[in-house]
C-alpha cells in the first residue's frame, strides 16, 4: 500500500491533469479559479473535507483561487448556524477562501434577469402542473415524455406569469418555471427541467424579498459563470447533469470564457454514514450528543475528538482522487491521526482504571522527582518531573491473581519496572467481599532507580501516577459508532440497527499525574500504554475531562481478523 501511495502522488491526478493542459493551452486567459460550494444545511463531514483539501489544494498548487459559495437555494432547510460553522471549519482545516464568502442567494436577482431572457427566447415556460404529474409525464429514458399542455405558451402570456409568481401572487407548488429543452431525450435531466418554484419562505438572508426560488441546476452553473470559476468540481452523482450545465452556459455566456464541470468519487468511510439527512437524525433524536459529538464524521466532532488539521490533510491526500465510487477503511484516517498525534504528543501518565499499590519498604512521606522525557519522537523534547512516593495507582488491568506465563506485568511474587522509577516485586495483594483487587503490596529494590546504571531484567514497564500527588479526570473513551462496515447498506434495515452500544464509556475516577492540572481544551497528549487523548471542551480547571481520540494500535484490525 505504502508504495502505491508514494507512486500515485508522483503523478497528475486527471483533475491536474486537465487544469495542467488548460494552463497550457492558455484556456480561460490561463486563469484557475475552483469554489467550494457547500449548501448551509448541515454540518460539514469528513466527505466534504475531501472536497475542500482538493479545492482550496488545486487554488495553492496552481497558483489560482478557490471561492467559498453557499449554495443557499433552499430555505427550508438552512441556518446561519451552519454558515458559521462551515466558514470555522474550512478556516481550521488552513485553508483562506478568496475574497468575501459568496452566496447564490447573491445571485438571485441576475438569475431572474436571465430567466426572462430565456422566456423571451421561447426556452423557458410556466407550468401549471403539479410536481407529481411533470415527474410523471417525463417517463422513463427508453421512451417520449409526454409535453406539458403549457409548454407553448406565448412568450407574453409567460413573461406575464412569472412575473407574478415573483410577486408572490400564485400559491406554493401551483407553478414552476420550466426550462424548453426536449421532452424526447435519453438524459431524463434534459427533459424539461425545472427553474423555479414558488415557496412563500423566509429565507435567512433575503428575508421575504423572494417567494420564487431557482433549483440547483440552474444557480449552480450560473453562479459559477457569475463568480469566473474555471473549474467547477463535483461529484460523480452529477455527472448526469453535466449537458444541462452546459445547456443553460450555452444560454447566457457571451465571449470565450466558460466553466467546466469535472466529476470525481465521493469519499465513503467504513464504519460510518455520511449523508447529512442522516447525520441530522442522530443529532435530533439525541443518539449523539449534538453535530460535534466526537462519534460524528463532521470536522467539528472530528476537531472536538483530537483530530488535527495536518492529519485530516494528509489523510485526504492519501486518498486521492478517482473517477469510481469506492470505500475508505475508516482505519486509514485513524491511522493519520495517529502518525501525527505520535509526533507532536507528550507523552503523561494517566491511569484510567486505578488499583493502588503501596510499596511497603518506601519511607513513609518521602518524594522523589522522576526525571521523564515528554516526547521521545522530537530530539529536542524537554523533560519533566513526576512525583514518585510509597502509595502509587496502577492500571487494574495490569495486574492478575493467577496471570497466564504470557503475561508479563504483575502478578503475585512477580517483578516489574513502574516507568521512570524502581523494580518493584508483588509480595501479597488484598481483595474485597466480592473478589476484587483492592490493594497490592510490593516491596522496591533501591538499588534500580531508572538512569541508576544498575538493572536487571524485567520483562514488564507499568505506568503509574503517585496516590498522594494524582489529580482527578473524566475520562471518555470514543469508539466507531457504527459496528457495521456498512451500516446505511442494508436494504431493509435501518442504519440506526448497527449503532455500537459501546461507542461510549465514561470513566469518573481515572487518576493523572499533576502536570497535566493546568490542561485547557484542545490539548492533546498520549497517555502512556494507552492511547492518544485530548481536552474537552466541556473542561475546567478541577474538573477535567478527556477525550479519547484513538488508541494506541487499532484494535478493530486485530477484532476483524
Ligand atoms: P446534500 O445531499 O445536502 O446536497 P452534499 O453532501 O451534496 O449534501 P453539499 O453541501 O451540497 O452537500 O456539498 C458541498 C460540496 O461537497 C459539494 O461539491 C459536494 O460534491 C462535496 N461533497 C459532499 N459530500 C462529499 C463526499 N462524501 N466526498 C467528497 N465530496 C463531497
Ligand atoms: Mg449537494
Amino acid at each position: 500500500m505504502e508504495n502505491n501511495m508514494e507512486s500515485e502522488k508522483k503523478s497528475l491526478n486527471f483533475i491536474e491533469a486537465i487544469i495542467k493542459e488548460d494552463i497550457e493551452s492558455n484556456k480561460n486567459g490561463g486563469r484557475v479559479h475552483l469554489r467550494f460550494p457547500p449548501e448551509p444545511n448541515g454540518y460539514l463531514h469528513i466527505g466534504h473535507a475531501k472536497s475542500i483539501c482538493l479545492n482550496f489544494g488545486l487554488a495553492e498548487e496552481y497558483g489560482g483561487k478557490c471561492n467559498l459559495r453557499f449554495d443557499d437555494t433552499n430555505p427550508v432547510k438552512e441556518d446561519v448556524e451552519y454558515v458559521d460553522s462551515i466558514k470555522e471549519d474550512i478556516k481550521w482545516l488552513g485553508f483562506k477562501w478568496d475574497g468575501e464568502p459568496k452566496y447564490a442567494s447573491d445571485y438571485f436577482g441576475k438569475l431572474y434577469e436571465w430567466a426572462v431572457k430565456l422566456i423571451k427566447e421561447g426556452k423557458a415556460y410556466v407550468d401549471d402542473q403539479p410536481q407529481e404529474l411533470i415527474s410523471e409525464q417525463r417517463g422513463v429514458p427508453t421512451r417520449p415524455g409526454i409535453e406539458s399542455p403549457y409548454r407553448n405558451r406565448s412568450v407574453e402570456e409567460n413573461l406575464d406569469l412569472f412575473e407574478r409568481m415573483k410577486k408572490g401572487e400564485f400559491e406554493d407548488g401551483s407553478k414552476v418555471l420550466r426550462a424548453k429543452i426536449d421532452m424526447s431525450s435519453p438524459n431524463m435531466h434534459m427533459r424539461d427541467p425545472i427553474m423555479y418554484r414558488i415557496l412563500h419562505a423566509e429565507h435567512h438572508r433575503t428575508g421575504n424579498e423572494w417567494c420564487i426560488y431557482p433549483m440547483y441546476d440552474w444557480a449552480h452553473g450560473q453562479s459559477d459563470y457569475i463568480e469566473g470559476i474555471t473549474h467547477s468540481l463535483c461529484t460523480l452523482e452529477f455527472e448526469i447533469h453535466r449537458p444541462l450545465y452546459d445547456w443553460f452556459l450555452d444560454q447566457i455566456v457571451e465571449g470565450d470564457y466558460r466553466p467546466r464541470q469535472i466529476e470525481f468519487a465521493r469519499l465513503n468511510l467504513s464504519y460510518t454514514v455520511m449523508s447529512k439527512r442522516k447525520l441530522l437524525q442522530l443529532v435530533e433524536e439525541g443518539i449523539v450528543n449534538g453535530w460535534d459529538d466526537p462519534r460524528m464524521p463532521t470536522i467539528s466532532g472530528l476537531r472536538r475528538r483530537g483530530y488535527t488539521p495536518e492529519s485530516i490533510r494528509n489523510f485526504a491526500d492519501r486518498i486521492g482522487v478517482a473517477k469510481r465510487d469506492n470505500v475508505i477503511d475508516v482505519g486509514l484516517l485513524e491511522f493519520s491521526v495517529r502518525e501525527h498525534l505520535n509526533k507532536i504528543t507528550d507523552r503523561m501518565m494517566a491511569v484510567l482504571n486505578p488499583v493502588k499499590l503501596i510499596i511497603t519498604n518506601y519511607p513513609e512521606g518521602k518524594v522523589e522527582d522522576v526525571e521523564l522525557i515528554n516526547n521521545p519522537e522530537d530530539e529536542n523534547s524537554a523533560s519533566r518531573k513526576v512525583p514518585f512516593s510509597k502509595v502509587v495507582y496502577i492500571e487494574r488491568d495490569d495486574f492478575m491473581e493467577n496471570p497466564p506465563k504470557k503475561f508479563f506485568r504483575l502478578g503475585p511474587g512477580r517483578e516489574v519496572r513502574l516507568k521512570g522509577a524502581y523494580i518493584v516485586k508483588c509480595e501479597d495483594y488484598k481483595k474485597d467481599e466480592n473478589g476484587n483487587i483492592t490493594e497490592i503490596y510490593c516491596t522496591y529494590d533501591p538499588e534500580t532507580k531508572s538512569g541508576s546504571g544498575v538493572s536487571r531484567k524485567v520483562k514488564g514497564t507499568l505506568h503509574w501516577v503517585s496516590a498522594e500527588h494524582a489529580i482527578n479526570a473524566e475520562v471518555r473513551l470514543y469508539d466507531r459508532l457504527f459496528k457495521d462496515e456498512d451500516p446505511a447498506g442494508h436494504k431493509d434495515v435501518d442504519f440506526k440497527e448497527f449503532l455500537n452500544p459501546e461507542s461510549l464509556k465514561i470513566l469518573k475516577d481515572c487518576k493523572l499525574e499533576p502536570s497535566l492540572a493546568d490542561a485547557e481544551p484542545g490539548d492533546k497528549f498520549q497517555f502512556q500504554r494507552i492511547g492518544y487523548f485530548c481536552v474537552d471542551k466541556d473542561s475546567k480547571p478541577g474538573n477535567l475531562v478527556f477525550n479519547r481520540t484513538v488508541p494506541l494500535r487499532d484494535s478493530w484490525a486485530k477484532k476483524s481478523k
